[in-house]
Formats: C-alpha cells, structure tokens, sequence
C-alpha cells in the first residue's frame, strides 16, 4: 500500500556528502526521521574548492546556513580567462545578471562541516564506516531510501532505473594553498592554451575550523589533463609541471613554492550521468549519482543542494494536511528537476571540449569569438543564465528556474 506522508517518513539516505546531508538537514526540518549511512569512518570532504553560484546561494539560504558559508568564503564576481597572448577568452562579470550578484569560492569542507553539524542538531542519525551494497535491505526497512552516493555509485544500478554513466576522458589535479594576501582578490581566473593546457585559480575562502590552523585564507588551483597521461606528468616530476604553469601564468610564484611535492596533488575524473527519471515507487537518486556533471561550469554542488530543496519541498512537511501518497511525492520530484537537470548535463558536455580536449579548431574559435559573444543579443543572456545556474533549456527566452524561496515564504502554486 503507497505510504501517505501524512505521519512523517522513515528515510534512509545512503552517502553524506553534500546532497544526502542538505537533505537529511531538510526532511528532518519537516518532522521526518532520517538515518544517514556513509562509507568513511569519520567525516570528510575531500577534494579542493568548489564554486557556489546564485542557484546554490539561494538554497543555502534556505538550509539555514547562508551567511555562515558567505562569512567563510570568497566572493568571486569575475571569471577571466585568458589566452598566452593575454586576450581574454572568458570575461564574466556576474554583476551583469543582476548588480549585487556573485559566486562564492569555498572550501568543502566549510560547507561540509556546516551541514554535518545543522543535520545532526536537527536529530538526523549519522552511522558512519557503514557500506551500503544491499540497496533493498534499507528499502524493507524504511519508507523512502535516498542513494545521495556520487558520481560513482553502486546503488543506483540497484533502484532498476535506466542510467548512462560515461567517464570523461579528461580530469584535473588540485591543490588547495595559501594566499595570506588574497592576492586573487574577487576572480576566478583561468589561462588557456588551446584546449590542451588549462591552469585555473580559484579564491577559495578560509580554510575549515577542523583543519588545525583554521581560517587562513586559500585558493584551489586546478590543472587539466588527460585521464591517460597522468602517469607520464606524475613521472616527469614537480619541476616540470611548475614549468609548465609558469609558461601560461609566470606570475604565480607564491603558490608554487608551496608545492613540495606531487602529492599535494589531488587528482580527480569526472563522470557524465544521465538518468531520464530518478525515483521509483520507495526510493530517489540524487546528487551526483544521478547527474554528474564536468565541473566546467561549476555546478555540480548547486544541483546537488537544489535537489535537496526540491525533494524536501515534494515530499511536504510530516503531518501536513494535504500530505501526498509518497509514489506522486517522488514523481513530483522528478517532474520538477528533469529539465534543469538534463540541460546542466548537456550543456557540460558540450562544454567541456572546448576546454579540455585535443581538438584544434574548436578552441581556436573559442579564442576569438566567446569573449564578444557575451555581448551578443540571445548569447550573451543565456551565457549569463547558465553561469548562475537558474538556466532550464537552449530555447530563447523559456522560462528560468525558480530559485527556492528562504524558509518562512513559500510561493503560490
Ligand atoms: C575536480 C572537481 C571540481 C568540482 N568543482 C565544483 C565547483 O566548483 N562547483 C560545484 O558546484 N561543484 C563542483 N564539483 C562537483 C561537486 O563536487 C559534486 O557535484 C558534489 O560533491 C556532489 O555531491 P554528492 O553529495 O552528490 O556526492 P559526493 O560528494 O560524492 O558524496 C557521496 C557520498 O556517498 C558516500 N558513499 C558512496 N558510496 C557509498 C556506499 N555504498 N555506502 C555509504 N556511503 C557511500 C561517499 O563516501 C560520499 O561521502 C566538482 C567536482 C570535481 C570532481
């Protein structure tokens, strides 16, 4: 029998990181009980910084933990990416979506933390060095199961959903380092050559209070490369990777002499997922495990954290009145983020190749034309629309995401 929502939900949610906690946080703010199972003996983010954008602010708001997370970070107002002959090829200001916008640089584990700590103060049951692999034993015991488990998830397979996961070939090794003097100041900057070479700096805020010499402030530098010549650039050692960041930024000194070692070094790939629908009659799939993205147009997190918002707003508060039975709970939830969803999966995949990838043409276009077409009539306002992460289809002037409402003020349906 479909389970009414009416007396509150049992929920098991497989994986904390940044989609299960927001949403733990959240269902157990509506009165339901919420178990939270994660792999890693005690808690962790890994992994450097991560760019919040206006979509994700506006969800923050909503977990109760937005001016915390903007005290902690850095506001970037400017992306600016530029060729070795410093023509720039991404000049974005996110003042030009709306005046007083901006992303946030943050550390993860700044936002980690924040949300490890509302979702236990709100009663959510946290059983760590715990591996799910039995996605049907939790479902016998529970009303509704989350997989929130990432990019590379096991469990998803299990819900019998259809599912394409590719891995990119591309990836990226990051570092967080110090920047005593925020010398990067309010940009993200990248330095390209062709689609080959990326370098990329990030203003990453204050460092976490957990990490021993807590508030210092970062930034996360990335550098792109392909998933198959990874052993070849850990092998030719440090020295030849700073002098291949100094040829595209030779003013970046002071970060490289913080690097010591390759080890420093985090190296990640990224999955490309696509799901045509994330729940079945008992369970949901949310988060990464359901659309990993490239981390080109830094998104990854917003939807994570927009997922939560939006299945907490399907599912209802435990013990309202018009509580719906959970099956059209669930498929409410996949009506509502398919579009925003399959379009920031689709538009990082088209992406991507102009950034990284060995194509020749592609980004010798992009060099030349992407900075003017900000400027263009149709182009430019869409650019503008996916930066900030409100952006739901390719079509001229369709309508944006609604961004979720701060608790308190709910919109008229
Ligand atoms: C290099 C890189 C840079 C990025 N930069 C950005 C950015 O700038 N902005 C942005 O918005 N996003 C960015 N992202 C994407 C972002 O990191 C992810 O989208 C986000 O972390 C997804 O959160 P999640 O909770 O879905 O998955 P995860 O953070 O992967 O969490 C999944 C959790 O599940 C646990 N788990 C897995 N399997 C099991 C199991 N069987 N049982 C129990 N626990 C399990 C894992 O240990 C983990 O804690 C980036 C990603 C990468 C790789």
């Amino acid at each position: 029998m479909a389970h009414k929502l009416s007396g509150g939900l049992n929920i098991a949610i497989v994986g904390a990181g940044f989609a299960g906690l927001a949403s733990a946080l959240l269902l157990a703010r509506a009165g339901h009980r919420v178990s939270v199972f994660e792999k890693f003996k005690s808690p962790q983010s890994l992994g450097a910084g991560i760019l919040i954008q206006p979509s994700g602010l506006a969800a923050l708001q909503r977990l109760g933990i937005h001016d915390h997370m903007v005290e902690q970070g850095a506001r970037v107002l400017h992306l600016h990416g530029i060729h070795p002959g410093q023509r720039p090829v991404v000049d974005v200001r996110y003042a030009h979506w709306r005046p007083d916008a901006y992303g946030l640089g943050l550390h993860r584990g700044v936002l980690f933390d924040a949300l490890w700590q509302a979702a236990q103060q709100e009663g959510v049951q946290i059983t760590t060095g715990v591996e799910v692999t039995q996605l049907a034993a939790l479902q016998a015991r529970h009303d509704l199961t989350v997989v929130a488990d990432g990019a590379g998830s096991v469990l998803r397979a299990q819900t019998g959903l259809p599912v394409r996961d590719r891995l990119y070939p591309w990836g990226a090794a990051w570092a967080v380092l110090d920047d005593p003097g925020r010398r990067y100041g309010h940009t993200l900057w990248q330095w390209y050559r062709g689609a080959h070479q990326m370098l990329g700096i990030m203003p990453t805020g204050l460092t976490p209070a957990r990490s021993g010499t807590a508030g210092r402030p970062v930034v996360s530098l990335f550098w792109s490369l392909r998933a198959d010549s990874w052993t070849a650039w850990r092998d030719a050692g440090l020295e030849a990777f700073k002098q291949q960041v100094r040829a595209l930024n030779p003013d970046c000194e002071d970060l490289l002499a913080q690097l010591v070692s390759l080890e420093q070094l985090t190296w990640a790939r990224y999955h490309d997922v696509v799901m045509p629908g994330y729940h079945t009659p008992d369970c949901v799939v949310i988060g990464d495990a359901a659309h990993a993205t490239s981390p080109q147009l830094g998104q990854g997190t917003n939807l994570a954290l927009l997922d939560a918002v939006a299945l907490a707003d399907c599912l209802g508060p435990a013990g309202g009145p018009t509580a719906p039975p959970l099956p059209l709970a669930l498929a409410r939830y996949t009506a509502c983020r398919r579009r925003h969803l399959h379009y920031y999966g689709q538009a990082s995949r088209w992406l991507t190749p102009l950034f990284q990838s060995d194509l020749r043409l592609l980004p010798w276009l992009r060099d030349r034309l992407m900075a003017r077409s900000l400027r263009w009539p149709v182009v430019g306002p869409l650019n503008l629309q996916t930066l900030v992460g409100v952006r739901q289809s390719w079509w001229p002037g369709a309508p944006v995401l609604e961004l979720p409402q701060p608790p308190g003020i709910t919109r008229a349906r």
